[in-house]
């Protein structure tokens, strides 16, 4: 199994790479870079939240906990006396991090459904949503929260199973499988649970318009171009070995007789 370390590191490399493609394409700006590498590093260990005691899941739930902290002492604030304030402050912290953070490991298995494709579309979905109606960030880059989630979510996936072939003896580990797969088939109520949500949140996400646009608009040629160079090359490469050369002649002084 891929590390913490080794999740946060070829989660970063990717989401830098997909980043500045999309500079490039001028699909962003480099101001946009540090935050989509950001969250594409944090799709590189979101996953793994499903693993009782891993660093992600802790991280999770102290952060949940100081929100619920935070949103306790803006509805309590001059309501109650300061200390009392404290108290609900305190308790609500305490009732996140261990009460809730218990339950969510009681009701989730590690590799299960957050191990899924399902997965990364259902976080893609809800950073596009968070983005969007709290943050109040435009449709385009709501959406590209999103992507770069999925993007990091999914190259955790991969490194997972990759991680799953025993390289040196060439067979594979039991655990190959378990990771990138569409959803959780030993349990469906989890897997049927996250259906609900994903299609909920696909229904309340703004259309992706502007990103459609953005897309459509690029110059994918300049890109397939080293990708179509390799292609004929082997082409070539392979009908040089079935064709005699006399013919091959034929035909490349019939080109240029045609392109003349
Ligand atoms: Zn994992």
């Amino acid at each position: 199994m891929a590390n913490f370390n080794t999740h946060l590191s070829i989660a970063a490399a990717a989401s830098t790479g997909a980043a500045l493609l999309s500079v490039d394409a001028n699909v962003i700006t480099v101001n946009d870079m540090p935050w989509l590498v950001f969250v594409g590093t944090l799709g590189g260990i979101l996953p793994d939240i499903d693993a009782s005691n891993s660093r992600p899941v802790k991280l999770l739930f102290n952060v949940l906990a100081l929100m619920g902290v935070a949103a306790a002492l803006q509805v309590f604030e001059g309501k109650y006396v300061s200390y009392l304030i404290l108290a609900i402050a305190a308790v609500t912290y305490l009732a996140i991090r261990y009460g809730v953070f218990a339950l969510f490991n009681k009701l989730t298995v590690h590799r299960g459904v957050f191990h899924s494709i399902l997965a990364a579309v259902f976080f893609a979905l809800l950073m596009v949503s968070i983005s969007y109606y709290l943050v109040h960030w435009d449709v385009l880059h709501s959406w590209l929260n999103g992507l770069f989630i999925s993007l990091g979510f999914i190259v955790h996936l991969l490194l997972d199973e990759f991680y799953s072939v025993d390289l040196l003896n060439k067979r594979m580990k039991k655990s190959f499988g378990t990771a990138l797969k569409f959803f959780s088939y030993s349990n469906m109520t989890a897997s049927a649970l996250m259906t609900v949500c994903t299609l909920a949140l696909y229904w309340i996400t703004p259309p992706p318009l502007p990103l459609v646009k953005v897309l459509k608009g690029v110059h994918w040629d300049n890109y397939l171009k080293p990708v179509r160079f390799f292609q004929n090359h082997n082409q070539a490469f392979a009908f040089s070995h079935l064709i005699p050369s006399s013919m091959l002649g034929e035909n490349c002084d019939s080109k240029q007789g045609h392109s003349k």
